[in-house]
């Protein structure tokens, strides 16, 4: 390589790497045209029956349906579901079966959808929410009944017994005897 050839080669090395830098400084300023995540998350359509995760169905007072029965325990193709259970006695004197954990293994679940069709009382469901990502296994088993169970509301008390009415006095002037009157001689 003569003289001349070096100073060719190295303007042209400097020629590319111009043109390369104009294609990337005009894709730095060039609208976004791919979805783009997460700057999307708040206009992001996911299908409503995608099915993201398991969770309970809470109602306004934070009460949920789950009447552990187990069904959906019993259903799962591959134990991602685990109940612990206990029954308890009611002020009323009858006993009642009562949820104390309702384990849900986001790692092993399939999403078959089984455990929400054999529910019998709808206390379960899917959630969309497509954000499940952790860093550790462990966090993707979650307890769904995040809230305490409430208790047993009282019986009502019985009514009131009525107070039997006395039968009234009879008046004075009733309950005095005529005096035999005096025969006129
Ligand atoms: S969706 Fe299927 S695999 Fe997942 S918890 Fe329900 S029954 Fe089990
Ligand atoms: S979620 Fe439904 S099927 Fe599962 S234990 Fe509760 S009531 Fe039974």
């Amino acid at each position: 390589m003569n003289i001349k050839e070096y100073f060719v080669s190295i303007f042209k090395g400097f020629h590319s790497l111009i043109k390369g830098m104009e294609v990337t400084g005009k894709e730095l300023v060039t609208p976004k045209v791919t979805e783009q995540y997460p700057e999307n998350r708040a206009t992001l359509d996911i299908p409503e029956r995608f099915r993201a995760t398991l969770e309970f169905i809470y109602d306004e007072n934070g009460g949920h349906k789950c009447i552990a029965c187990g069904s959906c325990e019993r259903n799962c193709p591959n134990q991602t579901i685990s109940i612990s259970k206990r029954m308890v006695d009611l002020p009323d004197g009858k006993k009642k079966m009562k949820l104390d954990k309702y384990m849900y293994d986001l790692g092993s679940c399939t999403f078959c959808g089984l455990c929400v069709q054999v529910c019998p009382t709808n206390a379960i469901r899917f959630s969309n929410d497509f954000e499940q990502a952790v860093f550790t296994r462990e966090k993707l088993l979650k307890q769904l009944n995040y809230l305490p169970e409430k208790d047993e509301p009282a019986p009502a008390p019985a009514p009131a017994a009525k107070p039997v009415a006395k039968p009234a006095a009879p008046a004075a002037d009733e309950t005095q005897v005529e005096e035999p009157k005096e025969k006129k001689e």
